[in-house]
């Protein structure tokens, strides 16, 4: 156990918060927005999320260690079922869940099974219907009620991630119900990637932000190098697709679309990482590698 865990006032509390959710709802937004970093990724798209990413928030009564899950979905192939096992997994192992909800979207399949793992454990729960800002207040309080009625959820909460709106109520909300414990990461980190993955994960999420419709789905990031020069950090990544039709559409017309990812990418590095960054961006065909267990070994999606 580090040192930090032993300095803490009597009564301080600790703990995971599992954000679990269909895809797209938002969780990855309310993690980042709770941290003041971009810890977990966020495209417009579901399914953005593919790993377990955590963000630890530290403050001076609480350490909250948010766990951000891929949403829950019918998986289609080995990587979707992996991420339903990630997400699975993370509900087993933490101390409150947080099951993040759609505003705009009512509740749907996707939700009730969300519902139904949240039942089958005894653990506090809380409700967060996101994306208050996008529909009329008055459409709230029937979502509220039919919430209410399922008797499963401590607390429901209406949030804005995107405007800002209660995620302090939320925050009080879950500290209240963690136990007490010790700090169990110190105060400055924020999350447990590697500044690999983290760099890895930033590329993808322009791909995700510039490449419309399934091809995104078939992208994923290998971080060839990478070396710190006196006054920029050199980076080569390859952009791994499943076909050739895949690649043309990630390097464009004259390459154009890799030149918009590429400088999207890099600015928000240098924005994350507080330093200049080269960019070399590469994009090669890796036939099939969502059905391929050595590759998805290799890219960090494990089994
Ligand atoms: P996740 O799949 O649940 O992690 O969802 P993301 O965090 O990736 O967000 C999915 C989309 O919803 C993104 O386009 C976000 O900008 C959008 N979004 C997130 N929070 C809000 C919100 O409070 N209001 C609105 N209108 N959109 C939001
Ligand atoms: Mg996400």
């Amino acid at each position: 156990m580090p040192t930090e865990a032993l300095n803490v006032p009597a009564g301080y509390r600790s703990g995971f918060v599992g954000l679990i959710g269909k895809p797209n709802v938002g969780k990855s937004t309310i993690l980042n927005l709770l941290l003041g970093r971009k810890v977990s990724i966020v495209s417009p798209r579901p399914q953005t999320t593919r790993q377990r990413v955590l963000g630890i928030l530290t403050k001076d009564d609480a350490q909250v260690i948010f766990v951000d899950t891929p949403g829950w979905h019918k998986p289609e192939d080995p990587l979707g079922r992996h991420l339903i096992s990630v997400a699975k997994g993370v509900i087993e192992e933490v101390d409150i869940l947080v099951a993040v909800l759609d505003a705009t979207s009512g509740i749907e399949i996707e939700d009730e099974w969300v519902f139904n793992e949240v039942r089958q454990r005894k653990r506090p729960a809380l409700a967060v219907i996101n994306k208050a800002d996008a529909v009329k207040k008055p459409s709230l309080l029937p979502f509220l009620e039919q919430l209410a009625a399922l008797k499963l959820f401590d607390d429901q909460i209406p949030v804005s991630a995107l405007k800002h709106e209660n995620l302090d109520v939320l925050l009080k909300e879950i500290i209240r119900r963690l136990p007490e414990g010790p700090r169990w990461y110190a105060p400055g980190q924020v999350t447990d990637q590697t500044s690999e993955q983290i760099i890895r994960e930033l590329i993808r999420e322009q791909v995700f932000n510039a490449v419309r419709q399934e091809v995104p789905y078939a992208v994923a990031i290998r971080l060839d190098a990478m070396e710190d020069k006196p006054r920029v950090t050199v980076i080569q990544a390859t952009i791994l697709v499943e076909r050739e039709g895949q690649k043309a559409i990630m390097i464009g017309k004259r390459g154009q679309m890799l030149k918009e990812i590429g400088k999207a990418a890099r600015l928000e590095l240098e924005r994350e990482l507080g330093r200049r960054i080269y960019l070399e961006l590469w994009v090669k065909v890796e036939k099939d590698w969502r059905r391929k267990m050595s590759v998805l070994r290799e890219l960090g999606y494990h089994y």
